[in-house]
């Protein structure tokens, strides 16, 4: 929407306001969800059969196909091919793609047409933008044909894992600006009736309004929740200290952020329901989905997914890796060896989880790549959400580097905060990070950055301390848009 036409709906009465969501909502349902979503439902359900021998076979299948149909049919992979730098005739399976060179997002991100297969019009394309953490987003352009298949396998593996499918009513909480920002009394949502969707604002989570959250919340019979870990949160402390226990629903599901643990145990009290993760990345070329035994599965079908070192070379199985990642589910707008920009530690290859699937595991996901902790012995962090478990009396927190070895911890107390909670916090983090200089602030909030995401690790030096390593993109494309 153009600036004119959103000025105009946040002048809208929430009447209005709704009525337009469901009509947007009827062009959602009429694109994601169409004739052919249906039949490929039972089709990702069925793969959740295969063995780790037919998952390689089918990557690649789909991996052979692909570089074919990149250096035929799109310009830049074309022109790579023809110069020699994108040798696609030695790679046979999928452990020979690290011979092609990583593409980064910002070549991307200056061209994004570059990537479009020359056999589609562009102008019957649907467009999807990524989050765009630094105000410079990426364009991915989908088939109704391939969309309506990546909308399969968010049904089949966000919804009926969970036992909840599309058509059950279900509360959002993302990044998107529903109401205007001005807005000072409720409601602070709209509902888009054809999705059965309740998308509430991430920006008026204010003390004195989130009561009026609840309260919709438990009016719409509210199923599941699917959102920012920190905004489902915010509403689970809030319920937690007003003893409300009138809320209750099924799965409260992680989407964009990662799930911190201290979040997990609040979120799943407050709401007497069952959390789960889940990974993606808005350009569709790898996600993953956690099932119920606590285990995140990649989704092969979705992209390959590699882990690099610092060296460019495969880290092993239990060792933190960038994601470069090669798109299996889009032949139009075609990703391959992209650098997603985050880090991750792989599950060993072949384990077998309990709940039966043989996709392989990410054991976790470390977030941004340029908001780890780097350690003074040279080790980087992600999460280390473990210095917050347990009943310490804090809301929220987050940990700033500002220094090679000067931190800062910021923290949201609760009622009852005193010094053994900040020690415990102290202690906990030097025990991971080392002896450093650490400075603890007690902070009212914590600020959100534009797109409404919270960080929970900065890192203000990564520049600095990462100059002499190989090049890295700075922002994550951890997707929060598409639903
Ligand atoms: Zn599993």
């Amino acid at each position: 929407m153009n600036d004119i036409l959103l000025r105009m709906y946040y002048c809208l009465p929430s009447c209005a306001v709704n009525v337009a969501a469901s009509l947007y909502g009827y062009y959602q349902t009429r694109i994601r969800y169409g004739s052919l979503w249906e039949r490929m439902v039972p089709v990702i359900e069925q793969r959740d059969g295969w063995t780790l021998d037919q998952w390689r076979e089918y990557q690649n299948d789909r991996l052979m196909f692909f570089l074919k149909r990149a250096v035929t049919r799109v310009p830049y992979y074309r022109r790579l091919h023809e110069c020699g730098r994108f040798p696609v005739e030695d790679v046979k399976s999928t452990d020979d793609l690290s011979i092609l060179p990583i593409l980064e997002k910002d070549v991307v991100r200056l061209n994004p047409r570059d990537f479009i297969a020359d056999d589609c019009n562009p102008s019957k394309l649907i467009s999807e933008q990524t989050s765009g953490t630094t105000g410079k987003p990426v364009l991915t352009f989908w088939t109704s044909a391939t969309y309506q298949e990546l909308f399969a396998i968010f049904e089949y593996r966000l919804r009926r894992w969970n036992g909840v499918k599309y058509g059950d009513n279900w509360c959002m909480i993302g990044g998107q600006l529903v109401v205007s920002q001005k807005r000072k009394r409720p409601p602070f949502w709209i509902w888009n009736h054809p999705c059965r969707q309740l998308y509430m604002s991430n920006y008026h989570l204010a003390p004195q309004f989130l009561d009026y959250y609840l309260d919709e919340i438990k009016a719409r019979k509210i199923v599941y929740m699917l959102g920012f870990c920190s905004s489902m949160d915010v509403l689970a402390i809030h319920a937690l200290e007003r003893n409300r226990t009138d809320i209750k629903f099924e799965f409260a599901i992680g989407n964009a952020e990662p799930y911190l643990i201290h979040q997990r145990d609040r979120i799943e009290k407050a709401f007497q329901c069952e959390t789960r993760d889940s990974y993606g990345c808005s350009e569709g070329v790898t996600h993953a989905y956690e099932c119920a035994y606590g285990n995140l599965h990649l989704s092969p079908d979705v992209g390959i997914t590699e882990f690099i070192g610092q060296n460019g070379e495969a880290v092993p199985p239990g060792e933190a890796g960038e994601l470069v990642c090669t798109g299996l589910l889009n032949p139009d707008n075609i990703f391959i060896r992209y650098r997603v920009g985050d880090w991750a530690i792989a599950g060993d290859p072949g384990w077998q989880c309990q709940c039966g699937r043989s996709m392989p595991i990410i054991k976790k996901v470390e977030g941004r790549t340029a908001d780890m902790i780097i350690t003074p012995d040279g080790r980087r962090i992600g999460l280390i959400d473990p210095v917050f478990r347990g009943n310490l009396r804090i809301k929220e927190a987050q940990i700033r580097q500002v220094k090679a070895e000067e931190f800062v911890i910021c923290c949201v107390p609760c009622t009852g905060f005193d010094d053994s909670d900040k020690s415990v916090i102290m202690n906990r983090f030097r025990d991971r990070v080392g002896c450093v200089k650490v400075r603890f602030e007690l902070v009212d909030r914590i600020p959100r950055g534009n797109n409404g995401k919270f960080k929970f690790v900065v890192n203000e030096c990564y520049q600095t301390l990462t100059r002499s390593e190989q090049p890295s993109v700075e922002n994550s494309s951890r997707s929060g848009t598409l639903m």
